[in-house]
């Protein structure tokens, strides 16, 4: 496969997990590559998940805020108060461990991008409160297929120039391919690094640059 020119940003959403976290440290820590880590409020409440947080900040990697409780579809979801809800607690729970950037990302079952990702309510506290929100447009399913995953996430790659991939650092055993995707991902020519597709960030700084029709569900 010849991926020459193309660039792949990795991002990790939903541990931090003692059993996996350290290991993709590790892999990125080895590739000299940065990534970013999106993790949820409920998961870095214990003092040995927030280190591993740390240690993922101190290594240059981005950390962003990916809901309090990962559960609410904010498009699906008639609370109107539940964005606030879930985007704050969370925030809070980051504290320091934040970007000033601050990195959101939906929470959306099964990585499917829909207006089931946003409401008006959640599109405009993220405005307000002058986040920026990342998507995503390569999600390989490495919790269904922890082997398999690699080959859906290189053929994304050969369709597009940038390229940003949902991963889990989870114990789905997925993450045991790491290092070998990379290594095919270098071998084929193309870059790793942190640059996030414009096209993914919809909202940005609080302001809205790409279009999120179809993105944002019925009030
Ligand atoms: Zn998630």
């Amino acid at each position: 496969m010849d991926l020459t020119g193309r660039q792949l940003a990795l991002s990790f959403d939903n541990g931090p997990h003692p059993d996996v976290t350290p290991g993709v440290l590790d892999t990125l820590a080895r590739f000299e590559a940065r990534a970013t880590f999106f993790v949820c409020g409920k998961d870095i409440a214990a003092p040995e998940q927030r280190a591993l947080v740390a240690r993922a900040k101190r290594e240059g990697h981005r950390v962003g805020n990916h809901t309090q409780t990962h559960s609410i579809e904010f498009g699906a979801c008639d609370d109107p108060g539940a964005p606030a809800r879930e985007i704050e607690q969370a925030q809070g729970a980051l504290g320091d461990l934040a970007d000033p950037e601050r990195w959101f990302r939906p929470y959306g079952a099964g990585g499917v991008l829909g207006p089931r990702l946003l409401s008006r309510a959640a599109v405009k506290h993220l405005v307000d409160g002058r986040y920026s929100c990342v998507l995503w447009n390569s999600v390989p399913r490495d919790w269904e297929d922890p082997s398999g995953w690699p080959e859906r996430a290189l053929a994304d790659m050969a369709t597009q120039d940038e390229t940003l991939v949902v991963l889990h650092d989870v114990p789905t055993g997925a993450m045991a391919a790491l290092a070998t995707f990379i290594e095919r991902v270098l071998a084929a020519g193309a870059t790793l690094g942190d640059d996030l597709p414009h096209e993914c960030i919809p909202i940005r700084g609080g302001l809205i640059e790409e279009s999120i029709e179809g993105l944002v569900g019925p009030d």
